[in-house]
Formats: structure tokens, sequence, C-alpha cells
């Protein structure tokens, strides 16, 4: 694929800019709070990996996201995770500012330098307001994601998107195409509008100027859920961004029912946009009826989430596979004993660490489920115990079960909470011999990584069409691990039945979702696991073939660079002139 980037012009100095509230760059920095920074990082591995300019802008986040801690009841409580940029981060000399709230506010970058397995590199600035010369309150702008009140946020957006594009113009970086990961990065646009004003006033600025940033920036939108759709009322975005900065997002069409809404702005101002699943796609069109979205399907970067064995055992039988993730799809020839050989030996991680964090010792030859993610209300983790005393007698007839949960609700997230709650409850009222849950607490990049490479069964149930596409399924798929789920998100395009995994029939209720689940359970999933290891190995081996070779950030950027960063050049790159042969 590589000659289609080589002919595009980019370079060093022109690079695809990638902005992004959230990077999860590595485990030890806690600069991300899940989904969407997860892709983030996988998707800039990626770009490390295949040799793609690219060049990431993103919050220091001194405080982090949260590490969090459940009592007995299962009740959140939430610590700060304080950490130096200074330690494992370079500082960059360059200062901006930017004016907010009509005070001037010094924006400085450090530097982390990606490497991928060609060691190409994508260095990822991390932007940050804790400077002498800013007030107080200016200094904290950069500390805390996603925390503080919504004045808060809308500032933290103006430091992302407006002093981002400002830092890249100070590093000497004319990106070709900037890239905005969610709305949180939108208000780039405006300090692109500004460079193109070359400062002048941009409420005036004209339809040429408006198109010229139009055709550098495109637009990723991840949720269909309207709440996570930022929205800030016209006083905050006059009295926070300027009178003239947000009389031109009024103009142009920015404020939706009276508000800012921050996808809007997006919107507005890019000539591609897309969704992350094809179903998410259609549901964003609806959202979103005048305007084109398409669609790339998320994916997650293979070699972070292969656990070491199958990473062993893909290096040993198909040894380019970190250069071309397509190779995955040879797994097929795998053989089986070599399979669940890597298996076992993930499940004997998981479980290890299960015992170390809790002290509950769990069986290596049980059937064990995972379930892990933001504990969000359409997440509907409780759907598993819809009927507590028909999934007890599962267990019991199948040799006994273990369910191992993990995740995080936002602080400001009560429902959320309570749900945790609730899971937490029920698990104490249904343990038993046969049937263990664990709840395991502060679910982050590490407990991810040995729950998707450790369970036997990989579980999620969203009420649809709310998972625009879930990735922790793919993580599961790369370490042969089918998935048994709810068909949204991902997984319509990933599900072969009794292939690559199950599929919980859509029922209006769920109850009638419940009992589709048990079914499955109790019908295919069980009698399969406990009696015909054979065939089991083999579903675990065509999910590695059939969803890990597609749903990895690799092939995911390809469709990027194919379809949203050059389409144009795209079409011409198919008929591409071979290099004059060596004299
Ligand atoms: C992969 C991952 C996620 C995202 O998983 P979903 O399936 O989209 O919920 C969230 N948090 C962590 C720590 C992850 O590793």
């Amino acid at each position: 694929m590589s000659f289609v980037w080589r002919s595009e012009g980019l370079s060093d100095r022109n690079p695809i800019a990638y902005l992004s509230m959230e990077i999860a760059v590595t485990p030890d920095m806690p600069t991300y709070s899940g989904g969407l920074g997860v892709l983030a990082g996988d998707t800039l591995r990626a770009a490390a990996d295949m040799g793609l300019k690219m060049v990431a802008v993103t919050l220091a986040h001194r405080y982090g996201y949260f590490r969090q801690h459940l009592d007995s009841d299962g009740a959140q409580a939430e610590e700060a995770q304080p950490w130096n940029p200074e330690s494992v981060l370079a500082r960059e000399e360059p200062i901006v500012r930017l004016m907010i709230e009509g005070r001037q506010v010094a924006i400085r970058a450090w530097r982390y330098d990606m490497e991928g397995v060609t060691g190409h590199v994508v260095p990822v600035y991390f932007l940050d307001t804790d400077l002498d010369e800013n007030e107080a309150n200016d200094r904290q702008l950069t500390d805390r994601l996603y925390g503080g009140d919504s004045d808060h946020r809308l500032r933290q957006e103006a430091v992302l998107g407006m002093g981002g594009a400002r830092i890249l113009d100070a590093l000497g970086y004319q990106p070709v195409v900037y890239h905005m990961n969610e709305g949180h990065a939108a208000l780039l646009t405006v300090a692109l509008l500004e460079q193109e004003r070359h400062g002048g006033n941009v409420d005036s600025a004209s339809d040429e100027d408006i198109e010229s940033v139009r055709q550098q920036c495109i637009f990723t939108t991840h949720t269909p859920v309207p709440a996570g759709h930022d929205r800030f009322s016209p006083e905050q975005a006059y009295r926070i961004l300027g009178e003239d900065r947000a009389r031109l997002l009024e103009r142009v069409g920015a404020f939706h029912d009276g508000l800012l809404n921050m996808t809007y702005v997006a919107l507005r101002f890019t000539r591609f946009v897309n969704g992350v699943a094809m179903q998410h796609g259609k549901v964003s069109r609806e959202m979103f009826p005048d305007y084109e979205i398409n669609a790339i399907t998320n994916g997650v970067h293979a070699g972070t989430w292969t656990g070491a064995a199958f990473q062993a055992t893909y290096d040993r039988q198909l040894p380019r596979w970190r250069q071309d993730n397509l190779t995955l799809r040879y797994a097929i020839d795998i053989p089986e004993e070599e399979i669940a050989a890597a298996h076992a030996d993930g499940k004997r991680a998981l479980l290890e660490a299960v015992k170390e964090r809790t002290g509950v010792e769990l069986h290596p030859e049980i059937f064990t489920i995972g379930f892990a993610r933001r504990a969000a209300t359409y997440k509907r983790s409780d759907l598993l115990f819809h009927d507590a005393q028909r999934l007890a007698q599962i267990a019991r007839d199948f040799g006994g079960m273990q369910i191992l949960y993990a995740g995080k609700a936002h602080p400001a997230d009560e429902p959320g909470k309570a749900m945790i709650r609730h899971v937490i409850e029920l698990a104490k009222h249904l343990n038993s011999d046969a049937l263990e849950i664990v709840y395991l607490e502060n679910y982050e990049w590490r407990l991810g990584a040995l729950l998707t490479g450790g369970v036997d069964l990989w579980l999620n149930t969203p009420k649809r069409p709310y998972e625009a596409s879930g990735t922790s399924g793919m993580k599961a798929a790369l370490n042969g691990v089918p998935s048994l789920s709810i068909l949204d998100g991902w997984w319509i395009e990933g599900w072969i039945e009794g292939v690559t995994g199950w599929a919980i029939a859509d029922r209006d209720d769920e109850r009638g979702e419940a009992a589709s689940l048990y079914e499955k359970l109790e019908q295919l999933i069980l009698p399969l696991y406990t009696r015909k290891p054979e065939e089991w190995q083999r579903i675990m081996r065509s999910a590695i073939a059939l969803n890990g070779s597609y749903f990895n950030t690799q092939r995911m950027l390809e469709q990027y660079v194919l379809n949203a960063y050059f389409p144009e050049n795209a079409v011409q790159s198919a008929k591409v002139v071979p290099e004059p042969a060596a004299v």
C-alpha cells in the first residue's frame, strides 16, 4: 500500500495532523479514559508501522483520568493519577499564546516519539498550560481529562483545537490534512481560518476562506448517543471564545437548537466525515441528514493487543504479520494445538492477575466469560443477569462458569455508577460452587489486555444502535477469543454465526434478548466448549483469521488514506507506474 502515500507530497514538515482529546500512548501514561483514546493510540501506532507521515496533538492531562476503587458494595471512588510529563517527554521550545475568555493563555508542548516496527517515528505533542506566566485557573486547563464543568471543557477544547493548530505552526509544520478525532478538536478549524486570514477578523471570513479550511480538514464522529456531542450555550461561546469567533460560528450554522454544537462545527468545516462502523455511518446520516457521512470501521493495533504467547505463535508461523496484518488471514493454517496452547497461556496469565488483585482463585479448565467496558447504561452490563436463576442453572449444567467484569463509570455518571453497584450486588447473591463472578477494579490498558487475551468468550450486550463500533471484541479476536454479542457496531460486520462467534437475536425487549443470550450459551456455546474441544479450537482460529486480519488499525488507516486523506489521488494511484528497473 505504501505507494499510495509516497506520491502524496507528504514529508516530515507536511504530514497528516491528528488531533484527539485523549491518546493512549503507553500503559504508564494516564492520558486516556477509554475507547476513544485507545483508538487514537492504535491509529498512531499503525501509522508508525506503515511509515505514514503523521503528527498528533493532545493535552498533557497532568492529573490523568482517574483510578477506580470499588468498596464491597460496589460504590466507586475516584483517585487522581498525577504524572510528570517532563520526566518522560521531550520539551519543545515554542510557546504560543491564545486569547481565551479575554486572557492570553500560554501553551507549550511536550513530545513523545512513537516508533513503529520499521523504525518510523510519529511524534505526539502534549499541550500544557501549566506555565508561570498563566493565571492559576488557566494553569489547570490541561490537568484533568473530562474533568471540571462545562466552561472548563470549552476552554480545554479551545486549547486542543486552536492551541493545537498554533503549536503545529510554531513547530514548523504545514500539515496537508487535519484529522479531528471527535468534535472535541473542532475549534481547530477556527484557528485555521485565523491563519488563513493572517490573524484578521474571522467573523468577516469569506466563503473562499471557509472553503480553503474545509479542503484541509476531515472529521470522525464517534457516538450515536446525543449527549456524547458537546454543546455550549451562546453565552459561553461569546464569553470564552470571544465575539468574533462566536459570531462566525453562529453565522456558519454551528449553533444548533440554540446551542454551539461541536459536531456541527466539525461538519460545517470539513470535506470528509465518517462514522466508525457501517451501521454507525447509517445512524449518523439519520442524525445529520444534511451531510454526507461515510463509514470507516475501527480497528485495533494488532501488535499491541495480541498476548505474548499468540505473538510468539504468529512470529513463528506468520513472520510478516506485524508489518502486514493481512497475513493473519493465514492463521487459518495454524495447527489447533498451537492455538489451544497459546490461549491456555493467556488464560493462565489472566487468572494469576485475578488472584493477585482479588485473592480469588479461578480454575483454568472452567469456561470463562469476559465483559469489560465503560459503565454507561446503554452498555447494559446487567443483561446477563436478567434471569439470574437460569444463568445459575446453565452454569450447574455445564460444569461451572466464571464471569469477569470490569469497567469505570464517569465520575458524574450516577446511573453508570448504580449499574456497577447492581452488578456487584447480583454477583454476591449468585456466587456459588458452580458460578463465580468477579468485578475487577480499575479497568485500564493492562487489565483490558489481560481480559481480552485470557477469557474464553467475549460478551457484549449494548442497546442498539448506541454502540458506534466497540473495539474490545476485536482485541479478543486477535487472541482467538470468539464474541457473543448484540448485532450492533462492528459485530454486524464481524459476525459469522458459529464461525467467528454468535449473535444475540434482535428482540424488542431486554427479556427477549436475555432469553436469546441464554439459548446461545445453553444450546450452542457451552456444548461445544465442554464436549467438542477441537471444534471450539477451530472457532478460535477462524476468529483470528477472519476478524483479526481485518479489524485492525492498519486496514483502517489504509481506508483513511484511500477515502479520506487523499481521495482524488487514490484514484490516480490505481494506475501507478512501476519504478524503472535498476540498470
Ligand atoms: C479497548 C478498550 C476500550 C474500548 O473498548 P470498547 O469495546 O469500545 O468498549 C476501553 N477501555 C480500555 C481500557 C480498553 O483497552
